[in-house]
């Protein structure tokens, strides 16, 4: 994608840029999208958010044992990792018998500054565990909530000039993230807005684009 210019302060307009076959030449086309600033900058760092954020996690008084069921124990043993980034603080107890659902204990909980998390958040974890590849990064629905609003406290504003190089940035993070299309609250990133040499518009509109081909320009 080659960025174009900004429109109403809210909106970055942008072409597709192709690579030619054979050469490699870099070919503009006619393909003109329109990105919301703010929906796309905020996906970015809710993202990023997800992905990186470890949650703090204060030491229990008195570590409590866990009571799972024998899937749901290897299934928390598999994540440790994962429950750690979430404030989740969980060791084995080594004297405890397998099969019986009570080996984990739990030594630390989340806390963070305005949102409170309890036990019904470790069983959401281990929830969303049940589907994903063991080490797969998931998180509950208050820490989601928590980064979509960092995320939009961070990122830039309706209303706010860019430069070409600040636009370059928000439209080049599009390509790096899995599901560009909507932000952390369900709105568009961005809009296809028109094929200008195209006089058959319907065989272009529900064209995949390629944002981790952006040229730089
Ligand atoms: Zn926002």
């Amino acid at each position: 994608m080659e960025v174009i210019g900004q429109f109403n302060r809210g909106f970055i307009v942008a072409r597709r840029v192709e690579r030619a076959p054979g050469h490699g030449n870099v070919v503009k086309t006619d393909d003109l999208f329109i990105v919301d600033q703010h929906a796309a900058d905020e996906k970015y760092n809710f993202e990023t958010l997800q992905q990186t954020t470890k949650i703090e996690a204060q030491k229990l008084f008195r570590p409590e044992h866990l009571e799972l069921t024998t899937a749901d124990e290897l299934l928390a043993m598999e994540n440790i990792e994962v429950l750690r980034c979430n404030g989740f603080d969980v060791t084995v107890d080594e004297d405890a018998l397998p099969g019986t659902g009570q080996r984990l204990k739990l030594m630390a909980r989340p806390v963070s500054k305005g949102t409170v998390f309890d036990m019904k958040d470790l069983e959401e974890l281990i929830d969303l565990m049940r589907d994903r590849p063991a080490g797969q990064i998931v998180r509950c629905s208050k820490a989601r909530a928590m980064f979509a609003m960092r995320a939009c406290r961070k990122s830039v504003m309706i209303g706010m000039p860019l430069t070409k190089s600040q636009m370059t940035t928000v439209v080049r993070h599009m390509g790096a993230i899995e599901q560009p299309w909507n932000c952390p609250h369900g709105r568009p990133t961005m809009r296809h807005l028109s094929d200008i040499s195209s006089t058959s518009r319907r065989q272009h509109r529900s064209m995949p684009v390629d944002w981790a081909a952006f040229a730089p320009v």
